[in-house]
């Protein structure tokens, strides 16, 4: 259900607009300037609903992992990459961060806005990831946050009015409502994100693990096993959205030399 204040909340800021970097460069040097006609807090309030839907939906299920080994696994590698994001965005530390684990043979693994990060055991078993792998997934859904890739593509709805101007003024009507909040969610959550914003999240991912301590030459191995599961009878849900191709892997590849230095350093502290 969306509220008056948010639809108040985005008329507000169509009008102020604006073209800024989420994050600072970092060694990897990512510095595209971003198009932002939302503002921070709408999207990670309706965010955080999913989130909260999603968690109250597997608790009711009885598939909500929060504690025991698997989880405590999960925790502590988030643990230690989070504390590798001040590089990028001195805000981000203060983030309310949370860790859901889903128990389902799902091949997924989101961060939503605001550092809500959602696990599936499927994709940790499967792929039988090492912490490395789980660090190079784990980071490559930090930096789709931390850039705030999903606020940027809620923007670019909007600016192509396929959120239109009716919709929003449309706030009599629950049902209306409803609808405008399931058109954001498609922009936040399920449409695959560019190839700029994948590169980017690699590039960011790719540093924050290495800085973390954790083998950044992972990611290759990671994607490695994400394009052979693909080739089973049902791909993995990540791999829709996250596609291992040449380019990928190539630019990866050509960020090690960047990398490795911070993971060596890592490991000497
Ligand atoms: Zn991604």
């Amino acid at each position: 259900m969306i509220s008056r204040s948010f639809l108040a909340s985005i008329a507000a800021t169509l009008l102020l607009g604006g073209c800024a970097t989420t994050t600072k460069p970092g060694a990897v040097g990512v510095t595209r300037q971003q198009m932002m006609l939302v503002s921070s807090a709408t999207v990670e309030r309706m965010a955080l609903t999913s989130y909260a839907q999603q968690a109250q939906q597997a608790r009711s299920q009885g598939k909500l992992i929060t504690s025991g080994a698997e989880y405590d696994r999960l925790l502590n590698i988030a643990n230690r990459l989070k504390a590798q994001v001040g590089v990028f965005r001195e805000d981000t530390p203060q983030w309310k961060w949370q860790l859901i684990l889903i128990d389902a043979p799902v091949l997924n693994a989101t961060c939503a806005p605001g550092g809500k990060v959602t696990f599936y055991t499927g994709i940790v078993r499967q792929l039988k990831l090492n912490d490395d792998e789980i660090a190079a997934i784990m980071g490559h859904e930090f930096a789709h946050a931390l850039r705030e890739h999903g606020r940027e593509r809620v923007s670019q709805a909007v600016a192509q009015q396929a959120v239109t101007a009716g919709a929003l003024a449309a706030t009599q009507n629950s049902q209306a409502q409803i609808a405008l909040a399931n058109q954001f969610a498609k922009y936040l959550f399920v449409l695959p994100n560019s190839r700029q914003n994948e590169s980017e999240a690699d590039s960011i991912g790719l540093e924050l693990a290495a800085r973390a301590g954790y083998d950044p030459r992972a990611a290759i191995s990671l994607w490695q096993k994400m394009a052979a599961a693909s080739e089973g009878k049902s791909p993995p849900e990540f791999f829709s959205t996250h596609p291992a191709n040449a380019t990928r892997v190539n630019e990866i590849t050509a960020l090690l030399p960047t990398v490795m230095p911070l993971y060596e350093a890592a490991g000497k502290q």
